[in-house]
């Protein structure tokens, strides 16, 4: 039952979005607060919302909406209140649990709080999630972009994300070499910059754990561990070894490890959980990706690796993300606000749109994620789409943000 009746949407009662045992609880018309972004935003968000809304009504015969509340955040809350982060656009999201956002000015100057990482700290958003998949007819630099189809989930909070570094002759990192030398004897050249990379075992672990759960619920068929374990053996090397670890422990019945193989009768069907050194696995996603389907990554392999891979199927455009905790998920695109087409009705919102679907399959709402995902499948199909894919489709035909999400919408099955 949802917990509090809040808002309205035509004649529907808006409630929250709650989270029990480790499970979404969800009501027919959830309120879902949104950040429409910058720049392109706005254009973005009014195409995605429109999808959103067809698809849920078209799957639910009406009977389901989402009934969203505007929260601000970035260059519009600025002109607005002087305040790039309103701190009530957190405590709402935190009081709905589930977000979604376009893309945000980074203001220049610095000692701007950064929304994401304002996020992330509060809500303890420790998976950034990357789904990364291949649109048939999407321009690509590959001979076969349909066989990559992978999900990276990448640790959030720790390693190169705690945000440990010292300045090159600095008070502080002059400190850690002078402690670091004496105390254990290593030798670092003098006037060296440092940065420090902390990774735990419960911070990989629940990262893992994570991966494995998607993994088990979607049924695929594996979850390799990308690390640099090879040289950096007490913190990418324990990722992997915590990695193996949790599997076997809390997940012993559903995985088995690559190196028993996999072949006994009774692993059929189990998740096979495998690792690879992070620059095997670069090469790897290239020459035989239809071998991957979860990748779990410390934050800053990670971090490469989601960009390379939606570099395969055409680009950071079509690319969406999630951030996503224990009962608590903030879903955004990837790509920035492209401010030269502001206002245009001409950019893509194929992220924020994806973005979404990420969001109603976190929810439950897959009916209304694999609607989504037909009908921009029809739309590419039908070669109706945005500049910048028109520019390299041959024979497509160029169309507008607001037309393409109508082609979206038309495609819905
Ligand atoms: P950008 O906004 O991502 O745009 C760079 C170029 O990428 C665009 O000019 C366009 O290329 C292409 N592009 C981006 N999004 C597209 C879309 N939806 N459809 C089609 N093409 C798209 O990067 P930026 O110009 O470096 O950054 C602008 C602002 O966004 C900055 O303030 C930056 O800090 C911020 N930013 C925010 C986020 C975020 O909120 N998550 C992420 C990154 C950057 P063409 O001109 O070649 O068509």
């Amino acid at each position: 039952m949802p917990t509090q009746i809040e808002g309205r949407r035509g004649g529907a009662v808006g409630a929250k979005i709650d989270y029990r045992d480790g499970r979404w609880v969800v009501p027919d018309h959830p309120i879902i607060p949104f950040i429409e972004g910058d720049g392109t935003g706005p254009d973005i968000w009014r195409a995605s919302a429109k999808v959103f809304d067809a698809a849920v009504a078209k799957t639910s015969g009406g009977k389901r909406s989402v009934v969203w509340r505007e929260v601000l955040a970035g260059e519009k809350s600025f002109n607005q209140n002087g305040n790039w982060l309103p701190d009530e656009t957190l405590a709402v999201i935190r009081e709905h649990r589930v977000a979604i956002k376009g893309p945000l000015t980074t203001p220049v100057g610095g000692g701007i709080r950064s929304l994401n990482v304002a996020l992330r700290q509060i809500l303890d958003l420790y998976a950034c999630i990357r789904p990364v998949r291949y649109f048939e007819g999407v321009p690509s630099p590959m001979k076969e972009p349909g066989k990559l189809n992978i999900i990276i989930f990448r640790e959030n909070i720790e390693d190169v994300y705690a945000g440990i570094e010292y300045k090159a002759h600095s008070a502080e990192a002059d400190a850690v070499i002078e402690f670091l030398s004496r105390r254990f004897g290593a030798k670092i050249r003098e006037g060296s910059a440092i940065g420090v990379k902390p990774m735990s075992k419960f911070g990989s672990q629940r990262l893992v754990a994570k991966a494995i759960q998607h993994a088990i619920k979607r049924r695929l068929p594996s979850v390799t561990l990308v690390h640099k374990g090879n040289i950096m053996k007490f913190t990418e090397g324990a990722f992997r070894d915590w990695g193996y670890e949790i599997a076997k422990e809390r997940f012993g019945d559903n995985t088995v490890p690559e190196a028993e193989g996999g072949k006994r009768k009774e692993d059929a069907g189990k998740v096979m959980i495998k690792d690879r050194i992070a620059d095997s696995m670069f090469q790897q996603l290239l020459l035989r990706p239809d071998e991957y389907a979860v990748l779990a990554s410390p934050n800053l392999n990670g971090d490469y690796l989601s960009d390379a891979a939606a570099a395969q199927v055409g680009g950071l455009g079509l690319a969406p993300g999630g951030n996503v905790g224990d009962g608590y998920a903030v879903f955004e695109a990837t790509h920035g606000t492209a401010p030269k087409y502001a206002g245009q009705d001409k950019i893509n919102p194929s992220s924020v749109i994806l973005s979404g679907v990420m969001m109603f399959e976190e929810l439950g709402w897959d009916d209304v994620a694999r609607a989504i995902v037909r009908g921009l499948e029809g739309a590419i199909g039908a070669r109706r789409v945005t500049y910048d894919l028109a520019r390299q489709m041959p024979g497509a035909t160029e169309v507008s943000t607001s037309a393409f999400a109508d082609a979206i919408i038309e495609h819905l099955p």
